[in-house]
C-alpha cells in the first residue's frame, strides 16, 4: 500500500514540475544583496538559487569588445561610441567592474545548470550588428556554451544572422510585433514577448505552441501575476526580476 502511495506521489510531482514554467532571471539575479544586473554576482546567485536560466544583454564597443551591460550609455557615453578602455573601470552599483562577454561566459561555465539566455542589443547598423553576432556565436562556441545557449533579440537582423551562424541554437524574438506564423516562416525558435503583447494578442501563445515554438514571457514581477501566468496554459518560460518567487512556489508543490 505504501508503495502505490509513493509511485501517486512521484506521478503528481513529475506532472507538476514539467507543468511548471521555466524560471529566468532578468539581468541574472539582482534584487538581492552583493549583486547588480549583468553583474558577475548576479549570474552567480541565478545559478546558486536554481534558476533555469539567466538573461543578460551584451553591446559591442567601438574597439569591437563585447560588454555585458544593459543601457546603450554609461555615464552618458554610448557604449558603442567608446572604447573598452574607457568604460572598463565603471563600477556597477555593487561594486564589480563592467563584465567582458568573455569574462561572463568563463564566469558561466562553471554553472552548468543555469542556461544561458544571450540577449543582443540592436546595433547601430547592419554591419555592426553582424559583427556582435558573429563574435558572440564564436565565444559560444569557443567556450563550449553552444548547447545551454539561447539566443533573444529585438532586432530582426541580428536572429536572422544567428540563426545562420548557429542553425541549431534557439532563437527568439524579443519585439512583439512578428506573429508566431512569421516567426516559424523565419525558422526562429521562439517568441520571447512582453506580458502587454499577450494581453493584447490573447492567441498568440497557443498559436505558437501549436507550431512548435517556445513561449518566454517577460517581465513579470509582482507575485498575482507571476502566479497569473504560472498556471496559463501554453507559457513555457517566465523571465522575472523576482525569480524567488516562483523558486519558492515550486519547492512547496508536493
Ligand atoms: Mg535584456
Amino acid at each position: 500500500m505504501q508503495r502505490y502511495f509513493i509511485l501517486i506521489h512521484l506521478i503528481f510531482c513529475t506532472i507538476f514540475c514539467i507543468a511548471q514554467p521555466r524560471v529566468v532571471a532578468h539581468r541574472g539575479f539582482w534584487r538581492t544583496e552583493g549583486s547588480a544586473e549583468n553583474s558577475i554576482a548576479s549570474l552567480q546567485k541565478a545559478a546558486e538559487i536554481g534558476c533555469w536560466g539567466c538573461e543578460f544583454d551584451v553591446w559591442l564597443t567601438a574597439d569591437g569588445v563585447p560588454v555585458v551591460y544593459h543601457d546603450a550609455t554609461i555615464e552618458g557615453i554610448r557604449i558603442e561610441d567608446t572604447t573598452f578602455a574607457s568604460i572598463m573601470n565603471h563600477r556597477l552599483p555593487n561594486g564589480e567592474i563592467i563584465p567582458t562577454l568573455q569574462q561572463y561566459l568563463q564566469e558561466a561555465r562553471r554553472h552548468p545548470n543555469c542556461r544561458l539566455i544571450f540577449e543582443i542589443k540592436p546595433h547601430r547598423n547592419t554591419k555592426r550588428e553582424g559583427m556582435i553576432s558573429e563574435l558572440s556565436v564564436e565565444l559560444v562556441n569557443m567556450l563550449g556554451l553552444a548547447n545551454r545557449t539561447d539566443y533573444i533579440s529585438f532586432s530582426k537582423n541580428i536572429c536572422k544572422r544567428i540563426h545562420e551562424l548557429a542553425p541549431q541554437a534557439k532563437v527568439a524574438y524579443l519585439n512583439g510585433d512578428l506573429s508566431p506564423k512569421e516567426i516559424k516562416e523565419q525558422g526562429w525558435t521562439g517568441i520571447d514577448y512582453n506580458v502587454k503583447v499577450f494581453e493584447k494578442q490573447p492567441n498568440w501563445a497557443k498559436e505558437a505552441k501549436e507550431l512548435g515554438l517556445e513561449v518566454n514571457v517577460w517581465t513579470v514581477d509582482g507575485k498575482e501575476e507571476l502566479y497569473r501566468f504560472a498556471t496559463m496554459p501554453n507559457i513555457d518560460i517566465i523571465t522575472t526580476n523576482e525569480p524567488t518567487i516562483l523558486l519558492k512556489s515550486n519547492q512547496h508543490n508536493p
